[in-house]
């Protein structure tokens, strides 16, 4: 019975825990929702308009009132109205004196004003504490619920102890703040909703400039020129050879060029002598999407597969079998089993499919979730080393699959290189100098270097 009734007390409600009243300046898409959320996780609202009649959608349980009234009945004000209205603000001054301030507004542009929309706001009223927060969650997300992507909310402002009621709100309604420091931090920001997949735009470019050349590199190559000089008509290539022929080349050459800024890297630190001096600026925005670059080369890399798979449905395969098994039963001669060939194509696709094990390992090892899960060095070991291995095992696919007619002159068509040869410059490139940099001799002062040596100290005693 005792025990009973000290469940029963536990699980009473707890009043010392009541929430503060919220304020909402604005009845907007983003004040109902917000108002909505803060509602549903236990906060009374009450909203500041400048009209007080009550509309069907504005959350059931708050009160609507003029701004001066609303703003006296909450020590937090969110400010759910964009930038240009601020000034109505500043004959609430008097009001709003003490008060923290939200400030959830985007722009249009990036860096469209001089200065930040919180630091603006903060500027209008500089007795209120102004806090930046909320601004990359969108109206649409915090009412559908659909908040998994954008579950961050980026926080600052000046004052630490405003900072903290805002984050409080934050966690309450079930998302995870994050202290960006002072309001000088607002612009940045304010640009992040703006930013249109900022590190996917040069891969993406870069990916797309390199298929389309290799495409038409193959129409030449495989239809116009065999049209031209043995009259066939090859055209259907343009649905399934050419992709499978691109597909393969840019996935090898992307991979390939993960690594090819460390290898840079490596070469200017060496002869720089120290790890002080800052890379050129073209060098660390190609650090930076490394993992966007390699995620496009997975996806070569499974497109490939999947093309590879359905190429013995096709009509133009089992036509050029049927040819051979025809013209054998003609000459009434069984060709011998070829143990090179035989031996090449197996040790071709065992390397693919090694190769292709490793590159989704590389890619699935770099969804946060996971990246989160292992230590640095388990991340490196991953990256590096098997990355390092996926692309031997890949380069060496394509050279086993290729390399008996690289050397042939029948596949220099119109004097230009087989594409497969074109796509070996790049990964044999790295290799090489990475095999060179492993050595003992430049691995060390190499390794050095990375750990603070100086060549030539700036600083020394
Ligand atoms: P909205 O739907 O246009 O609502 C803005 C509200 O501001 C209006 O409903 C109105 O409320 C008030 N208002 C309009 N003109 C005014 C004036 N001259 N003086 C005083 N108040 C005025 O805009 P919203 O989409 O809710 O966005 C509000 C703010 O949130 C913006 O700064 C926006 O950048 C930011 N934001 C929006 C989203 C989003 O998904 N919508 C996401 C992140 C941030 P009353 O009629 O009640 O006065």
């Amino acid at each position: 019975m005792n025990k009973n009734s000290s469940n029963i007390m536990a699980l009473a409600p707890n009043t010392s825990n009541k929430r503060e009243t919220v304020c909402i300046f604005g009845t907007g898409d983003f004040g109902r929702a917000l108002g909505h959320k803060l509602i549903q996780s236990g906060y009374p609202v009450v909203y500041g308009s400048r009209s007080t009649q009550i509309s069907n959608l504005i959350p059931k349980d708050a009160e609507v009132l003029g701004h001066a009234e609303a703003a006296q009945k909450a020590a937090i004000i969110i400010i759910a109205i964009q930038r240009q209205h601020y000034n109505f603000l500043t004959p609430l001054a008097e009001v709003l004196r003490g008060k923290v301030l939200v400030d959830i507004s985007n722009n249009l542009k990036l860096n469209q004003y001089p200065e930040s929309n919180a630091e603006y706001l903060s500027q209008l009223l500089p007795g209120s504490k102004v806090v930046k927060a909320f601004n990359t969650v969108s109206a649409w997300a915090l009412q559908s619920g659909t908040l998994d992507a954008s579950r961050q909310v980026f926080v600052c402002g000046d004052d630490v102890e405003a900072k903290q009621m805002v984050m409080n709100i934050v966690r309450a309604l079930g998302l995870t703040p994050l202290d960006k420091g002072t309001l000088l931090a607002a612009q940045e920001i304010e640009n992040y909703p703006l930013q249109l997949f900022p590190m996917w735009k040069f891969p993406i470019f870069l990916s797309f400039g390199l298929a389309a050349f290799f495409f038409f590199y193959c129409l030449v190559l495989d239809i116009i020129y065999t049209y031209i000089y043995e009259k066939n008509n090859f055209s259907f290539f343009i649905a399934i050879t050419i992709p499978n022929r691109v597909f393969p080349v840019m996935a090898l050459i992307l991979l390939a060029l993960v690594y090819l800024p460390g290898i840079f890297a490596a070469i200017i630190q060496l002869s720089r002598g120290t790890k002080y001096r800052r890379f050129p600026d073209w060098l660390d925005k190609w650090m930076l999407c490394r993992k966007q670059l390699g995620l496009i080369a997975l996806a070569f890399a499974s497109l490939h597969v999947v093309f590879t798979l359905v190429t013995p449905l096709r009509a133009f395969a089992s036509w050029r079998t049927s040819k051979g098994i025809i013209s054998q039963a003609l000459n009434n001669k069984t060709e011998p089993l070829n143990h090179t060939n035989a031996w090449l194509s197996d040790s071709y696709l065992a390397l693919g499919i090694l190769g292709y094990f490793l590159f989704v390992l590389l890619g699935i090892t770099s969804l946060p979730s996971v990246s989160n899960n292992v230590n640095w060095r388990e991340f490196r070991f991953v990256q590096s080393k098997l990355g390092y291995l996926a692309l031997i095992l890949c380069t060496a696919h394509t050279l086993v699959y290729g390399g008996k007619w690289f050397l042939s002159p029948s596949a220099y068509k119109w004097y230009l290189p087989n594409i497969y040869i074109l796509s070996l410059i790049v990964p044999c490139a790295v290799l090489v100098v990475k095999f060179v940099l492993i050595f003992p001799c430049v691995d060390k002062p190499l390794t050095q270097i990375r750990q603070g040596w100086e060549r030539n100290p700036k600083y020394s005693e």
